[in-house]
Formats: C-alpha cells, structure tokens, sequence
C-alpha cells in the first residue's frame, strides 16, 4: 500500500463503479475476532484493513465477536478487544455484535437447507468420516447421504433438543462428494457440543462450524466486503455456496490477504497465552509480547502501528516481516514527536573540583529540537553531577574520546570540562570521577573554538530523581521460533529483561505521568510504564534504541 492502493483498493474502485456489484451503496466491513486473547499486531493489519477501507469509502465498520465456538471466551477479553482498536483510533459506533446473537437464524436457515435438500444429518463419526473422505482420485462416501428430507429434519430437530450425545451426528452441507476443493465435499455445518455458551449458556447444545456461520454472520449484518487472511482462500467456494443457498438480505463477498507474520516472535494467541500462563512472560500486556497492549506498554504509538501496516501493504502472498522495521516505524514517530530529557542509568558520580560547593545554575533547552512549538526547559547544574560509568575509563581503549585523565569532552548543553582522575574503592572500582570545567565554555562552546570530540550527557546530582529502567530485547533468540517441528519456548531469550535500579532522571522528569514518552539522550526512547510508573516511583521501559542498522525499502 506504500503507494495507497492494493489490489483490495482495486477490487472496490472496480465494483463501485457505475454498474458494478456495490455501485451507489455504502462500503459495509466487519472485523471479527475471536474472544479468546488478546489482540496482537497481526490482528491489527486485519482491522487495519476493515476499519481503514471503511474509513478510505466513507463507509462503515462492524465489531463483531466472533463466538460461536463456545470454548474460552472471556469478558475481559471483549473489553481488551475494544479497549486496542480504540486505542488505534478506530470505533464501530452502535455496530457491536456476538456472532451468537444470530444463533436462532443460523438454526432456520440449516432447516431451509434440509427443506431444499441441501443438507443431511449424518451419523459418521468423526473418525468415519475422515477415514471416509476419499483422496483426489476417489470422492467421499457417506451412507446417510440420501436420507429423506423428513428424517433429517427430524434428527436435526432432536440434536437440538439433546437427544443425541456429542459426536454421534452432524449436519452436513450436501455439496460435492467427489469437488476437488475438499471444503465442498459435504461438509459439517453443524455439530453436537455440550459445552456451556458464555452468553447463550446452555440454550444450545449444537453449534455452527465457522464456514456455515460467518457468512450468514456477514450477511445478516449487511456487509459488502469479507476481508480475510488467504488461509480462507480455499474456503470462499463454501462461503459463496452458503449466501447463494440461504435466504440471507445479501451477498457479501470474501476478499483474502496474507497474513503477517514478525521475526524474532510468535502470533499464534494459544502460543501467546501459554506464555501468560506458564509465567514466561508477566501478562499479556508485558511489553515483550507482541501484543497490543504489550506494544503499547513498551511506548508503541498508535501512528507507528498504522505506518507500519501501511508501508508493509497488503499483498497475497504471506511474508514474514523483520521486527527491527516495526521498531523502525516507532523510532521515526517517536524522534519527531518525543521529547528529549537527560537520564543516566548506569550513574557514577562526577565532581567538578573548581566548581563552587554551593552555587547552582540553570541551563534553558529545548523540548525537542524537531518541534520548536514543545517549547523549552530547565535543567540545573552544580558541583556534583551523574554520569554514565561507561562514559569514564581510566586507561583508554584506542579511539576512546570521553572521559580519561587528561582529556576534554563536553556536557551537553552545559559545559567543557577537564578530566584530572578518580576515586577508586577497596576493589579498584571508580567510585567517583574528578574535572574541572572551563567557566568561559558555558553553554558548551570553547571560546578559543578548540575542538572537542565527544559529547556526554548529564544529570545534576542535587535536584536528580530516582528511576527504576527496563531493558527489553528480543522475546526469541531465532528469527522463526514458530517452525513446526520445533518447541518454540526451546527459543525463548533468557537475557530479554534486565531491570535497572537507581537510574537518575533530569528534575524536570519528577513528574511523568503514565505513558509518557521521552528521547534520552545517547539512550534511546523511553516511556513511563502504564501500571508500575507514577510520580514518586517512576518506571520507564526501553521503547526502541537510538539508531538500528535497520533500512526500509530494500
Ligand atoms: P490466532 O491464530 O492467533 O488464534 P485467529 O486468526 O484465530 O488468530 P481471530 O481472532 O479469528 O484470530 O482473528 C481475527 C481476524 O484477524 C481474522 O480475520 C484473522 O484472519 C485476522 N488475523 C489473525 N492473525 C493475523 C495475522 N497474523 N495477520 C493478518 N491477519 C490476521
Ligand atoms: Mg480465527
């Protein structure tokens, strides 16, 4: 979609156009998840497609919770749901749905189907019918194929009132025994399940399979266009087979894309949770997951998402996408948009020694350079300050530039200062850095224009607050932890948190609230943590580093 359209864009111009199947009609999407986890950056390319088409045509978009199979859903599951795609910046208005609100239709438009002689109850089980399925030279066979319309309507009704146990019958579509698509060869459209509905309880005991229910789903709610991922390609026969067959108000039809897919993590929401429940991770929103809300508690914007899936685009053939490009997106959103503070996490002590014990001043500097409009700030400066450890060595390596006994660097935006040595303990560990500043340098130009290599940065020891900060790498140690003849925990990073205590922020980061997103200099970007950080007790996550190898477009 880098240059706006796809071919999904194509299909709609196409059909929208005068004579075309939607010409003079309102764009109607819908994106169904299933209630069972958490959105993750995959579902957000499929809702990105449904709500953005919609949005793009002046149309509308459905939220549908896609329920009918009743196994592990879960309220706060519908309300992470909702909570994520608001949070992208999308809203269904008053179109919210559980696909089992039409259970009852779906129940008349499978006794339509018995009526027309197009659909039969049948008593293989499961283990018959897959034994019974035939290969590419030889059709299915069922016995029960030809029952009378009566027997069937019968059995179907008494499935419903629970005569039978579960697996003893099915509903099939009567098709193609002999179709080279699988899908049509009779397939199920009902099955018997005793298990307890989270909103119908226990009203059913039979439910519809997925390719009978969703485009009745569709259907029902009026939708034009059915995007989906190309795993339902070779299902849109049956899914045209079943608008075609039913009396449903209109014919939406199935638009398949790829799927996406990220190095460096899984998408699969039962993988996911197995994670979460074996402790792996601290939750769904911990902010290694994939997730949204993991993204979003890393420091993720809603724009770098939506950048992202945009420059990905859509296509039809499923791609596994480099995790450095969607940290990619967020660093360019977040380098004009954060705001730059000073933050020392590793902190050593610096002392000025012809610095005035107890004077103070004040250093004004931007917000951010990129966007003069977020206006400026204080930083102070005395005698005492943190710096990074790594940013002192007592015997320089070759090429190194920063702080060594006898050399010269700048503070930023304060200062050239002179290193004359350190302090070590017991150990030989640096416990404190001793240099003297260069008072005619302030604002951190020399006045003889002598050049100065390096540039550290700095906090000021009187008015420093603590913080604590968390380090992030990669979830998996392999690109593709997802490969089937793999256990893909056998790849999970033991190194990808490292807490750090004792962090010392700039003063004017006193008061960060939740969510807040800085550049620290020479670190990388930050946000406050949207459950531990508050004032008094900050939190910051490592969001995304400075600078990556990483170059889009190749
Ligand atoms: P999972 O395999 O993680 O359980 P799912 O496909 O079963 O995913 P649903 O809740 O049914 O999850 O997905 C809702 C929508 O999101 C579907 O239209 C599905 O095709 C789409 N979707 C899920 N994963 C991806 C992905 N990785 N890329 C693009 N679309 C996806
Ligand atoms: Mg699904």
């Amino acid at each position: 979609m880098a240059d706006g359209k796809s071919f999904i864009h194509e299909v709609f111009d196409e059909e929208l156009k005068e004579g075309g199947r939607c010409y003079g009609k309102t764009v109607h999407t819908r994106f169904p998840p299933e209630p069972n986890g958490y959105l993750h950056i995959g579902h957000a390319k499929a809702l990105e497609i449904d709500f953005g088409m919609a949005e793009l045509y002046g149309g509308l978009c459905n939220l549908r919770m896609d329920d009918t199979n009743p196994t592990k859903e879960d309220v706060e599951y519908v309300e992470a749901i909702k909570e994520d795609i608001h949070w992208l910046g999308h809203d269904w208005d008053d179109r919210f749905f559980y696909a089992s609100e039409y259970f009852d239709q779906m129940y008349e438009f499978a006794v339509e189907l018995i009526k027309k002689g197009l659909a039969y109850v049948c008593e293989l089980t499961a283990e018959e019918m897959s034994a019974n399925r035939g290969d590419t030279k030889t059709p299915a066979v069922s016995p029960f194929r030809d029952r009378p319309i009566e027997e069937s309507l019968d059995l179907f009704e008494r499935m419903r009132n629970g005569e039978f146990e579960d697996g003893k019958m099915t509903l099939r579509a009567k098709i193609d025994l002999a179709s080279g698509n699988f899908n049509m060869r009779d397939p199920v459209i009902y099955r018997i399940n005793r298990i307890p509905h989270h909103r119908t309880g226990d009203k059913w005991c039979i439910y519809p399979m997925y390719d009978f229910a969703h485009p009745i789903e569709d259907a029902l709610e009026g939708i034009t266009h059915s995007m989906c991922s190309l795993e339902f390609e070779a299902h849109r026969p049956l899914y045209d087979w079943v608008v075609n067959n039913v009396s449903v108000p209109c014919k939406p039809r199935q638009i398949e894309f790829a799927r996406l897919g990220i190095t460096h993590t899984v998408l699969s929401k039962r993988k996911l949770r197995n994670l979460v429940e074996n402790n792996l991770v601290s939750g769904w929103d911990d902010p290694r997951m994939p997730t949204l809300c993991g993204l979003r508690r890393r420091g993720f914007t809603p724009e770098s998402i939506r950048a992202f899936h945009e420059r990905n685009g859509i296509s039809k053939v499923n791609s596994v996408v480099d995790y450095a490009f969607l940290e990619y997106c967020l660093r360019e959103d977040l380098n004009k948009n954060a705001k730059r503070a000073m933050a020392v996490v590793d902190p050593v002590k610096l002392i000025l020694d012809n610095y005035p014990e107890d004077q103070s001043e004040v250093f004004v500097t931007e917000n951010n350079p990129e966007k003069p409009e977020d206006g400026t700030r204080e930083m102070s400066f005395s005698r005492e300050l943190w710096i990074e450890r790594e940013d002192f060595m007592e015997v320089p390596e070759k090429k190194y530039f920063r702080l060594f006994p006898g050399n010269e660097v700048r503070l930023k935006s304060a200062y050239v200062i002179k290193c004359v040595g350190c302090d070590k303990d017991e150990n030989g560990n640096v416990i404190t850095v001793h240099a003297t500043f260069d008072e005619a340098s302030r604002g951190g130009n020399t006045a003889d224009g002598r050049k100065i290599k390096s540039t550290i940065h700095w906090v000021d020891a009187k008015t420093a607050v603590d913080a604590e900060v968390r380090l992030y790498d990669r979830l998996f140690t392999v690109e593709s932890p997802d490969l089937a003849d793999c256990n893909y925990l056998d790849f999970l990073n033991p190194d990808s948190l490292k807490v750090i205590t004792g962090a010392k922020l700039e003063a004017s980061l006193a008061n960060t609230q939740p969510a807040d997103r800085f550049q620290f200099l020479r670190l990388g970007y930050f946000c406050a943590d949207n459950k531990d950080s508050k004032p008094g007790h900050l939190v910051f996550n490592k969001a995304v580093s400075l600078k990556d190898s990483y170059k889009p477009g190749t």
